[in-house]
């Protein structure tokens, strides 16, 4: 097949390690960076340009596209879907796992469990927005974040609402978060392809550090999970509507709770703290799924 992998960085690891698994699988692979593409939005022959050829043949496509350049990016992905081309992620699919807020109504409404969760831009009302969520110790999130960036725990209600006025000042909006004490500075990042689980790890964070992100200098190692996690993770991306997809989750007293769902998850962590080969896995689904020609996303929210 002729896959086109939508990479701004050819040297990444992800970008390199499915180039390499699609070419051991017999394929034409060909990194796009979809930044430099252009567009002809036309109903008779839609196409995307590229180096100044439009991209010709191409069966099916795996978006990669950054957290900051979702828009310019998943309109790319959604130019190849009007013409017919398989996405490995769906373009609507992307732009909803992008907002965390939206994210979290969707999961909630499927009956997926999350820590408990309030939601604010410029309340007045400081107090009742941290008692919504148990008050303190409570962890309070930017809903722009990402790579732990942005995510501050707050032990006391005097620092939480000095931390919410700041942010309020800011004129940012905010997540406030019951913070799940037990989870011990680690989560678990469940691998998500079609619809199964295929590699999950868990994710320590450093010495007295509450957030695990391996950015953070968070170490990873290889977790069985339990079949109710698996569940949990196999349904909030399918609540989604997503086919590849990073589910993060903590242990809680209650339960497992979701955190986030990513839909460019990374592979380098994953594949190193597993040895599971997840490109390969990404590839096969391609090529079983592409055939069937493109799913129709089917997501209300
Ligand atoms: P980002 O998307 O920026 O990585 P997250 O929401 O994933 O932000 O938070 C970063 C890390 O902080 C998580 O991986 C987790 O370890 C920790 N964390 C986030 N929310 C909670 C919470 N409610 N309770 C306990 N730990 C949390």
């Amino acid at each position: 097949m002729k896959i086109a992998i939508l990479s701004q960085d050819s040297s990444l690891y992800s970008t390199r390690r499915l180039r390499e698994a699609g070419e051991q699988r017999g394929h034409e692979i060909r990194i796009v960076n979809y930044l430099r593409c252009y567009m002809n939005i036309t109903a008779h022959k839609p196409s995307v340009m590229y180096n100044g050829k439009p991209l010709e043949n191409v069966e099916a496509i795996i978006p990669r596209i950054g957290a900051s350049r979702t828009f310019y990016g998943t309109a790319v992905v959604r130019q190849f879907e009007v013409m017919g081309v398989f996405s490995a992620n769906d373009s609507q699919a992307i732009s909803r796992s992008r907002d965390k807020l939206r994210t979290l109504q969707i999961l909630a409404r499927n009956g997926i469990g999350l820590p408990v969760t309030g939601f604010a831009h410029a309340t007045q009302d400081i107090d009742g927005l941290i008692e919504t969520v148990g008050g303190a110790p409570l962890v309070i999130k930017l809903l722009e974040g990402t790579q732990g960036i942005g995510v501050v725990l707050a032990e006391t209600h005097q620092a939480a609402k000095s931390v919410i006025e700041a942010f309020r000042g800011l004129e940012a909006n905010i997540l406030v978060q019951e913070y799940i004490k037990e989870a011990n500075g680690a989560d678990i990042r469940c691998f998500v392809v079609g619809n199964k689980v295929i590699a999950s790890m868990k994710r320590q964070g450093a010495e007295g550090e509450f957030r695990s992100n391996l950015h953070r200098g968070g170490k990873a190692e290889r977790i069985k999970l339990t079949p109710e996690e698996r569940s949990v993770a196999i349904r909030s991306a399918k609540a989604m509507g997503l086919s590849i997809a990073g589910v993060d989750l903590l242990r809680s007293d209650h339960g497992p709770v979701v955190m986030e769902v990513n839909s460019s998850p990374g592979l380098e962590g994953i594949e190193k703290a597993t040895g599971v080969d997840v490109a390969t896995k990404i590839i096969e689904f391609v090529e079983k799924n592409a055939i069937f020609g493109n799913f129709k996303d089917k997501i209300q929210y």
